[in-house]
């Protein structure tokens, strides 16, 4: 951080044999100056007007040559410049004060040479000085006129006119303008025919144009650019010097100006006191905004108004009684610049190509080094490059083989090995997601769950019910497999989230009540039957493994003769207990005999255990006696006396034959319990096989009685599971108007839904059975309802 300094002011006197004495006095260090006006007689007796003024400054400049001036008030300014500090030279005063004599002297005579000409020349000495670095110089000059910008060296042949006006540009290098011409100048002669160029310029537009050239702000802009000629330093300076010369301070159009002079005045009343207002804002360090964009003055000297700039205000005043009114104005604007403080920092920049080539070095660097401590831990060949496609998919294949389980562990080879092997692991992961997505929207529609608009049209159709469940699914943790009660309807479900203990429980207690099937073989109610633990992985996995224990119940096919033989359908479906019995004689009569056979087995089985659990039970009671007894001997032998035998204790016959009962009775338990623990598992994986049945016997039976008495015979066809129709993807109500078309359509949809590999064919075919399954039983209910209503 630079440390703040304050803007330095200086005032020039312009040269008179006229000059004040009694008014404009200089303090001794030449640093101050003092105003006394003389009391205005004619205001009358009380006259509080302020007659006396003191402005303390950095510089009274009186007679001063132009080389001492230059020396006071540019010399350091632009030396910083050099070191990469932007500076900003102004002369602010009335017309005629000097401040184009200050700026750019005269040009027919040296000796009269403002700073411009001298800032240049310092510009190439100090480069002269430095041979260790290469620093380009760079020259502009603008001028704005009423609002309007014009580059002073447009007129150099390989310019060319501009077509597009001028416009004021800001990037975060700093503020530019579009369409000013910056020339590249080696040498001072170079630079000194670009100034001339401006000023002629300057001269001939104010003829042409009928400009007055004190009404124009000029500024002359120093671009300075040093690199260090060693090429490690990437680091480079930059700055700008801009030496300004503005328009005549005076107050204009007081006098009934018009025309051209009144709109002159305007811009450049308007324009100084936005300069005034930006510097004083600048100088107030709490202001965040600084209005610089008020005017085209201010805006293009943006970043060279106070901020990290070397600035110095030259207030170029007469030295007259008759313009002191005008110099008291121009000596407080000076002071007013004086309270702002800038923090001149230095412009560093970094050379991009150089820092490439440098870090390219180092690389080499490095990649040697790597190799050295490769050979040294005896390890080959390690490759550092980046890599290509194909180590890259051999990674991704890697990784993939890895979530597979086929590989156990990725080598670590080097860090980009490591950061490509996580790269891959996102890509297979995205492509998973991907791939799981896509595959349910080949199912399913999904709805989006924040799209209100489509969730609500659904539910008017009745495809989902308010919670988003579909309709006929219930949720926690049971579902209803086709065996709901006629009394529940789609959309009305229990809201009560009871779990699947309590709900099994509930409907225990209600059994017969609410089931219409209540056959003497069923010992467990039809709803209890419905209660099967239905997360979704699940059903597909109990289905798979019902499927398999119970594979001899296969069922009938649909174009079973029974069914040709059917006698026709009555006008009114018979009770459900009596078609019951009937569906167990006829199509559900082989399920039916397979439920009776498993039962008797499971039956058997639980009388054997019965049968078991007694015996344990006697043999335990004998070993309690015979323990007893052992007891009562030991003790009768302890109050006899022991006989001992070398060491040996010796027991009577009585004793040693109730230790042998005992072992033996300990070794019935053991072999008795073992049955039991066996007979045991037996018993759980019959109850289970028998569960299956009867589960199977209700669906069956449902499905039966559903397409005995409800669903129209040619429809029935197309909605059996293999059949065209998937009944689960289209509202009940559509199904009855489908034509030809849609089914072929559906069929289609089935054929994409083959499975990708062999190995999850079965899978697929479980599932989507089991899907056909559900689908189909949704449909039996919804069309019951449809029949009912
Ligand atoms: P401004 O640019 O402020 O309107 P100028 O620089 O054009 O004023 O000065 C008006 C005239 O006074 C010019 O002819 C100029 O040569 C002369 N002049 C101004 N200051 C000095 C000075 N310090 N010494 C000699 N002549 C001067
Ligand atoms: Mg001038």
């Amino acid at each position: 951080m630079g440390t703040r300094k304050k803007v330095h002011t200086f005032v020039r006197v312009k040269p008179t044999d006229d000059f004040a004495h009694e008014m404009i006095k200089y303090g001794d260090d030449n640093k101050s100056i003092d105003i006394h006006l003389k009391k205005d007689t004619r205001r009358g007796v009380v006259n509080n007007q302020q007659t006396d003024w003191s402005f303390k400054l950095d510089g009274v400049l009186h007679n001063a040559s132009q080389d001492l001036v230059y020396e006071t008030v540019a010399k350091d300014v632009v030396a910083q410049a050099l070191d990469g500090y932007n500076g900003t030279i102004m002369c602010y005063g009335q017309t005629g004060a000097g401040k184009t004599y200050t700026m750019t002297g005269t040009t027919e005579n040296y000796k009269h040479r403002g700073i411009l000409p001298r800032a240049l020349q310092q510009v190439f000495r100090m480069i002269e000085e430095r041979p260790t670095h290469a620093i380009t110089v760079r020259v502009s000059y603008l001028e704005i006129y009423n609002e309007s910008l014009f580059d002073l060296l447009s007129t150099l042949p390989y310019v060319g006119p501009s077509v597009t006006p001028m416009t004021i540009v800001e990037n975060p290098q700093g503020v530019f303008i579009k369409g000013l011409s910056v020339h590249l100048t080696s040498q001072e002669e170079d630079a000194f025919s670009l100034l001339f160029e401006g000023e002629t310029n300057r001269i001939i537009a104010s003829h042409t144009m009928n400009k007055n050239s004190s009404r124009s702000h000029c500024i002359f802009t120093i671009y300075v650019e040093a690199h260090s000629r060693t090429l490690s330093d990437e680091k480079y300076i930059t700055s700008k010097i801009n030496l300004v010369d503005l328009a005549g301070s005076e107050r204009l159009g007081k006098s009934g100006s018009e025309g051209r002079v009144l709109k002159e005045a305007t811009y450049i009343n308007k324009s100084l006191s936005f300069l005034e207002q930006a510097i004083v804002a600048l100088g107030d360090q709490k202001r965040e905004h600084i209005p610089f964009r008020q005017c085209k003055l201010t805006h293009a000297l943006k970043d060279s108004l106070g901020g990290n700039c070397n600035m110095v205000l030259l207030t170029n005043i007469y030295g007259e009684a008759a313009q002191l009114e005008e110099t008291l104005s121009s000596l407080r604007f000076a002071s007013r610049m004086k309270l702002v403080t800038t923090e001149p920092a230095i412009n560093e920049k970094y050379d991009a190509e150089r820092m490439v080539k440098n870090l390219e070095k180092e690389l080499a660097l490095l990649k040697q080094e790597l190799a050295i401590h490769d050979s040294l831990a005896n390890r080959t060949l390690v490759n550092y490059d980046p890599m290509d496609e194909i180590q890259i998919a051999e990674i991704n294949s890697q990784v993939r083989r890895y979530l597979e389980g086929t590989l156990d562990e990725i080598d670590i080879i080097n860090l980009r090995q490591i950061q490509e092997v996580f790269n891959q692991f996102r890509v297979v992961l995205s492509q998973q997601e991907q791939e799981v997505e896509s595959a349910l929207r080949r199912k399913y529609t999904l709805i989006d769950k924040n799209d209100f608009a489509a969730i609500s049209a659904v539910q008017k159709a009745g495809l989902v019910d308010v919670d988003g469940h579909l309709v006929g699914e219930p949720d926690g943790q049971g579902f209803g497999l086709g065996v709901t009660p006629f009394s529940a309807k789609p959309g009305k479900k229990s809201k009560s989230k009871k779990t699947f203990k309590e709900q099994l429980s509930s409907s225990a207690r209600k059994e017969g009540a609410s089931s219409p099937v209540s056959g003497k073989e069923l010992d467990v109610s039809t709803s209890k039957t419905q209660l099967t633990p239905s997360s979704k992985e699940g059903d597909v996995k109990d289905m798979t493994i019902r499927e398999r224990e119970t594979s001899s119940i296969e069922p009938l096919p649909s174009d079973s003769p029974k069914e040709e033989l059917r006698p026709p359908r009555p006008s009114t479906p018979p009770p459900k207990p009596v078609a019951f019995e009937d569906f167990k004689n006829e199509r559900g009569s082989e399920i039916n005999r397979i439920f009776k056979e498993n039962k008797s087995i499971l039956n058997e089985r639980r009388k054997r255990a019965s049968e078991t659990t007694q015996r344990i039970n006697a043999i335990k009671r004998e070993m309690d006696v015979t323990k007893e007894a052992l007891n009562f001997q030991k003790s009768l032998r302890e109050k006899q006396g022991e006989y001992e035998n070398k060491g040996l204790m010796i027991i009577d016959e009585e004793e040693f034959l109730l230790i042998l009962k005992l072992k033996d009775l300990k070794k019935q338990y053991r072999t008795e319990y073992q049955d039991l623990r066996d007979l045991r598992a037996e018993i759980q994986y019959c109850q289970h096989l028998v569960d299956q049945c009867r589960h199977r016997l209700l669906t069956e039976f449902d499905i039966w009685y559903n397409e005995s008495f409800f669903i129209p015979e040619d429809l029935q066809v197309a909605l059996k599971p293999g059949g065209s129709i998937r009944p689960g993807m289209v509202p009940v109500s559509r199904i009855m108007s489908l034509g030809e078309d849609a089914q072929d359509k559906f069929s289609q949809l089935q054929q994409v839904l083959l499975p990708e590999g062999p190995d999850s064919v079965a899978f697929y075919n479980a599932k989507v059975k089991t899907e056909q399954k559900h689908n189909y039983l949704k449909t039996m209910m919804g069309l019951q309802q449809a029949h009912r209503k």
